[in-house]
């Protein structure tokens, strides 16, 4: 089974998460994972310092890849939900629209999954702290159906912008503390060895998304 936990934060990017860097490959194993993805906010990790790690990780069996999330906000500055971006050889710092960012990311050959588009915000009801019904409006390659805040109301809307949009479901932790790395995961069909791989296998759609009983 390929498992990927494709939503992670470290403390070493990411000044909200309490994970540690050198405790994500064994806690990975632990949870019989075959590959996890950082995406910290705002940046993706340099190349070289990356590198290290994945050769730590190879060596226990699981491929590391490099992603971002970063935040996107309209024109009078509010905000327009987060998104994973993966495949892109520099870090998005700058704020902009999420329709620019969808930009940006396909232009340079990246793809990009509206992070936790209906999680609510303390706002209450239609306030969300990710993209909400945005969604149907931009050219995502898919949409984080399995993730610790989406609840059942959540999950239905997801579904529901999944057979609209044709685009597929993921699943990933948003992990800030170690043991919820893998609770949940985007299932590949294939195998997966790198980023070429995982980025071609989410275009074709050929995921699917589960939350992982403890
Ligand atoms: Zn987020
Ligand atoms: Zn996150």
């Amino acid at each position: 089974m390929n498992a990927f936990d494709i939503h992670i934060h470290t403390r070493r990017y990411s000044g909200c998460s309490f994970i540690d860097d050198g405790d994500i490959v064994g806690q990975a194993a632990a949870a019989g994972l075959s590959g996890m993805a950082l995406t910290e906010h705002g940046m993706r990790w340099p190349d070289e310092e990356f590198g290290r790690l994945q050769k730590i990780s190879a060596g226990r069996g699981i491929v590391l890849i490099n992603g971002q999330e970063i935040n996107t906000f309209d024109s009078s500055n509010r905000s327009e939900g987060e998104f994973l971006v993966f495949g892109l050889c520099r870090s998005l710092t700058q704020t902009c629209s999420a329709a620019r960012l969808v930009e940006a990311v396909h232009r340079e050959g990246g793809i990009i999954i509206a992070a936790h588009p209906y999680k609510l915000s303390r706002g209450g009801k239609s306030h969300y702290y990710g993209a909400g019904d945005l969604v149907y409006k931009l050219e995502l390659d898919g949409i984080e159906l399995c993730h610790p805040d989406h609840g059942e109301l959540a999950m239905k809307k997801v579904r529901k912008a999944m057979d609209v949009l044709k685009i597929p479901g993921t699943g990933g932790s948003d992990a800030h503390k170690i043991l919820n790395i893998g609770s949940h995961v985007t299932l590949f069909e294939n195998r997966i060895t790198g980023e070429d791989d995982f980025i071609r296998e989410i275009r074709a759609g050929r995921i699917r998304a589960e939350k992982r009983e403890r």
